[in-house]
């Protein structure tokens, strides 16, 4: 462990033990996300110990546990749990730094810590708990990436969704391409923080500043400290690696990647934001061969089993026009624009496989012909999002047998507002408050023979609107606490009225944590 870590650790093990001065709301000990069975008891235990973390617990291995399930048992004179693997066990010391109310700290460093005698029985409802972070349109670096890895430890949230290359920016280095991340992870401009959106030729734009932002980016070395961290906290790192669309940082790197390479730079960085017709050519080899090599650095770097390749919001226009992609179709019996994406994504859900990785990608991509071991993340509710094809629905997508993250925009997505008050933070537009994000069912709609194929779902944290860590943090709190028990608690409908009780307690931890969360109401 790093200077650096044991830093960390220990700001965050004062945060909590300052925290845990308010673990109780109306005598019941409260716990975000709620655990699935728990009986109180009179007494409490109490140790001499600096923090909730260091308290002496009991541990057993019970192989008849699920996985990540737990049992917590606190009487008056012991602490012990029993899981069948050590993340149940890492989740049950994070329902004691919930529990745990700390005394007065002593002058050796010790404070009496009391832990209310409960016996708990918990187990997560959904394997997949993710957040997603969009590091390109805003960058928030490895500090706070640490940051939300840690606070995601504390909600049992167990999969970082890390958004690393699209139109505005490339994040992470890849050696063998070194002008991805010279030329595309900086870019000339950005909006101007508290600028109005307005139309110009019909497209909502927001006026620019006129500074250089970047170059922002990870090295190699950033992203195995950042996976080391979220390892020992349980959390798997899933990167995106945009294709064929959102690949405008790319093709400004590369123009010779894009089906036209004539003005790709001016064009991309003059056009203001959003997703650019500048996609990645499906029929020119070198472009097939340039993602193949990106990809070998990614598995390389990262071990998660699933590796997101996006494939959403791809617009056509180019591809109509040319001659490379319209010889791919001709060759390869392809019969429009839509297929020739159904054909790329089949080519990496291939290269990954032989790789021993699953790909994973937005709605769009199950529109076409993939194979099953694809995985979708439903991010659409209506046909009006999107780009040109075909909505599958999420449910629709696991009656097809692929396994699915749900992600609908209209309750998962954290840059629409919150409907508060006077709220000074800006957002993208549309509106998930606290109640509808708490209302989030993965399983909503989806047949019950299909609903094994419902891995989970995530919050998604889009950063167009989201300037730096304390415009994030506003809009991710206190809705990811709803979302982390729509995850694990389950299942709908939940009591909104005992949520928005127990988070009157748990805000005040996160506060005191340090975390700009957004009042409740
Ligand atoms: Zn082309």
């Amino acid at each position: 462990m790093g200077n650096a870590e044991q830093r960390r650790n220990r700001i965050v093990a004062l945060a909590v033990a300052l925290a845990c001065i308010t673990a109780f709301g109306g005598g019941m000990p409260v716990l975000v996300p709620a655990p699935r069975h728990m009986k109180t008891d009179e007494g409490e235990f109490h140790d001499k110990a600096a923090d909730a973390d260091g308290i002496a617990v009991q541990e057993t291995h019970d192989a008849s546990l699920p996985p990540e399930s737990y049992r917590l048992s606190v009487t008056t004179s012991s602490v012990s749990i029993a899981s069948a693997d050590a993340a149940g066990a890492f989740y049950a010391r994070q329902t004691i730094r919930q529990l745990a109310t700390c005394g007065k700290t002593g002058t050796d460093g010790t404070a009496d810590i009391a832990i209310p005698c409960v016996e708990i029985e918990d187990s997560p409802a959904y394997r997949w708990r993710g957040v997603h972070l969009d590091e390109v349109r805003h960058f928030f670096g490895k500090e706070n990436v640490m940051r939300i890895l840690d606070l995601m430890a504390y909600h049992k949230l167990n999969v970082f969704h890390w958004h690393l290359t699209d139109d505005e920016g490339w994040r992470l280095e890849i050696p063998k391409y070194p002008e991805l991340t010279r030329i595309g992870a900086k870019r000339p401009n950005s909006w101007k923080r508290g600028g109005k959106p307005h139309k110009v030729n019909g497209r909502s734009v927001i006026d620019r500043n006129t500074e250089a932002y970047g170059p922002y980016f990870y090295t190699a070395d950033d992203v195995r400290e950042i996976l080391a961290y979220a390892a020992a906290r349980y959390i798997t790192v899933v990167p995106e690696i945009e294709l064929p669309g959102h690949a405008g940082a790319a093709v400004t790197a590369y123009p010779q990647l894009a089906c036209k390479p004539e003005g790709v730079r001016e064009r991309i960085w003059d056009a203001g934001w959003g997703n650019t017709i500048d996609v990645f050519c499906a029929g020119n080899d070198e472009t097939i061969r340039f993602l193949e090599g990106v990809l070998d650095c990614v598995c390389e770097l990262f071990p998660s089993k699933v590796i997101h390749i996006g494939g959403d919001e791809c617009p056509r226009t180019r591809w109509k026009e040319c001659p490379k992609c319209q010889a791919r179709m001709k060759a390869e019996g392809l019969n429009d624009a839509n297929d020739l994406q159904a054909w790329i994504t089949r080519h990496f859900a291939d290269y990954l496989e032989k790789k021993g990785r699953r790909i994973m990608g937005w709605d769009e991509i199950l529109s076409g012909d993939v194979p099953r071991s694809a995985i979708g993340m439903s991010w659409r509710t209506s046909q009006k999002n999107g780009t040109g094809d075909k909505l599958t629905s999420g449910a629709e997508g696991a009656q097809r047998g692929h396994d699915m993250v749900m992600t609908p925009h209209l309750i998962c997505y954290y840059d629409y507002s919150q409907d508060l008050p006077d709220d000074p933070f800006q957002y993208i537009g549309g509106h998930v408050p606290l109640e509808k994000a708490y209302s989030f069912d993965p399983c909503d709609g989806v047949a019950d023979d299909a609903r094994a194929h419902v891995l989970g779902g995530q919050c998604n944290n889009w950063s167009e609107f989201t300037w730096n860590e304390h415009d994030l943090a506003w809009k991710m709190w206190p809705r990811t606490c709803a979302m982390a028990e729509a995850l694990w608690t389950a299942p709908a409908p939940r009591d909104f009225k005992d949520f928005l009780k127990r988070m009157e307690v748990h805000r005040k931890r996160l506060v005191s944590m340090g975390v700009n969360c957004a009042p409740l109401r």
